[in-house]
This record gives structure tokens, C-alpha cells and sequence, in this order.
């Protein structure tokens, strides 16, 4: 078995101002000098991604989008092209966060689309996938969650899924709630998605992959979700926000026994 170095990213949402970004990036640039063992993001709103890569440039911490345009320049305005995520030295971008699945209406086609062309401009990918309540309660998590990674991974080359992928499972009736899965929930569907991911990629690439949970992460919940075999590391809303509990969440979280191994 190969360990996987947790994860732990900070997706910002549409949140903070330019003051608050700047003092989030010192406290993180002085938490990422402390080497904590797992590997730090941040995915900040489009307008402070330049500043946030510069303020935190040699730090280490890996600086992301929270989506990108499914073309690749044109007239569509208001949008931001994977290109120009790049541009500014961002090297990450989500897609298929529930919210811009069902706030913006994209399809798992339209998922598909960004992560291709992410894929190809030289970003690395974290693509999410959960079920709602109602399918949760309806029995198809499974279904729901294997439908979602088949779209965005099928036809890629494994050594792409091993290297340039993370999968965030983000079960929807979890984020902004307050509700979080079990680790028993958690460890369960990461399972079936790491099973999914060896069908679709093969083993090795499948024992790579990072697979964070998300939804309602706090520095209470995450090291008996982090002590899951198939949970490495989490992707983090509202508690990214506030230094104090992303700090602890990624102390803690990094903290807790993982599979014995190499990394990526
Ligand atoms: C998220 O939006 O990815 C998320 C997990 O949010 P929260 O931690 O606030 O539930």
C-alpha cells in the first residue's frame, strides 16, 4: 500500500476582502514554515488569486482557482480561462463543487469540459463529487458518486490521474451545514472511490490518488475523519477561513496514522 500526503485546501468561496487576504497569507506562510506534514492549499476568489500567489510564493502552499471556463479564451463575459489561472502563477483549480453544480447549474458534462481543459493548460485538478440528501436517503450515494468520477476520469491516462488529480468527496447535504459525514460514512464511499478509481485508472494509480473529504470539516471532526484509510486530508469552507481553525485542522488532520509507504 502507498501512503498518500493529507491535503488539506482552503476553498475561500466568496469571501474575505483584500486586508483579510493578505493577513490570512501571513499567518499561513508562518503555519507552512512550521512544515506541518500535510500538504497546504488555497483556493481564493478569482480577484486576489495574483496577490494571493504572490504573498505566498516559496511557501510552498499550493495556490488554486475555485473554477475555470470549459473554453479556452473568447466571448464570454465575466468568465476566467484556465489560461489565465496559470498566467498568474496558480498551479491548482476545483471543479464540480456541488455549489457550482447546483448554483450554476453544471452539468457533469460541463465538469468534464473544465477538467479537460485545466488538464491541458497544465493545471492540476481537485474535482468533487457527493450526493444530495435526497439521494443519499433515496440509497444511490454509490451510484451518484461513481457516475460523477467515471464523467471526470474516464480516458485519462493513469500516470495523469496519479499525478495531476485529487478527488474531494463532498457529500452536499454536509457543506455550509454544520452536518458532516461519519468516518464511517466517509471511509465507506471513499472506498467504493478509490475501488471506481482502480477500474478506471488502474491499482497503482487508484493507491495515489488523494481523496479528501469536505463538508462541515472543523479542528473537532478532523482527525477521526483523517484516521480513515481512504481519507487524505479535506477540503475546508468556512473553517479556512479563520486562521486559528485551519491551522489546527491542518495540524490535526496530518497529525493522525497514515498507511505506511511513499507519497506523492
Ligand atoms: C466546501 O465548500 O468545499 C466545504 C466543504 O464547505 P464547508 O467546510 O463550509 O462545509
Amino acid at each position: 500500500m502507498s501512503a498518500r500526503t493529507p491535503f488539506i485546501a482552503g476553498n475561500w468561496k466568496m469571501n474575505l476582502d483584500r486586508v483579510a487576504v493578505r493577513s490570512l497569507c501571513r499567518h499561513l506562510t508562518q503555519l507552512a514554515s512550521e512544515k506541518p506534514p500535510a500538504r497546504l492549499g488555497v483556493f481564493p476568489p478569482f480577484i486576489y488569486l495574483a496577490d494571493v500567489v504572490s504573498e505566498l510564493s516559496g511557501s510552498g502552499i499550493v495556490v488554486g482557482a475555485q473554477t475555470c471556463h470549459a473554453r479556452e479564451s473568447g466571448a464570454f463575459t465575466g468568465e476566467i480561462s484556465a489560461r489565465m489561472i496559470r498566467d498568474v502563477g496558480a498551479t491548482h483549480v476545483i471543479v464540480g463543487h456541488s455549489e457550482r453544480r447546483h448554483l450554476c447549474g453544471e452539468t457533469d458534462a460541463d465538469v468534464r469540459a473544465r477538467l479537460d481543459i485545466a488538464l491541458a493548460t497544465g493545471l492540476d485538478v481537485i474535482l468533487c463529487v457527493g450526493e444530495t440528501l435526497d439521494e443519499r436517503k433515496a440509497g444511490s450515494t454509490a451510484d451518484v458518486v461513481s457516475r460523477q468520477l467515471a464523467v471526470g476520469v474516464s480516458g485519462l491516462p493513469a500516470d495523469t490521474v496519479a499525478r495531476r488529480l485529487t478527488v474531494a468527496y463532498e457529500p452536499v447535504w454536509a457543506i455550509g451545514t454544520g452536518l458532516n459525514a461519519t468516518p464511517a460514512q466517509a471511509q465507506e464511499v471513499h472506498a467504493l472511490l478509490r475501488a471506481r478509481l482502480a477500474e478506471l485508472a488502474g491499482d497503482a494509480a487508484a493507491q495515489r490518488v488523494v481523496v479528501q473529504y469536505g463538508g462541515s470539516v472543523k479542528p473537532d471532526n478532523i482527525a477521526a475523519l483523517e484516521a480513515c484509510p481512504d481519507v487524505d486530508g479535506a477540503l475546508v469552507g468556512g473553517a479556512s477561513l479563520d486562521f486559528r481553525s485551519f491551522a489546527a485542522i491542518a495540524r490535526l488532520g496530518a497529525s493522525a496514522p497514515r498507511p505506511a509507504g511513499s507519497d506523492r
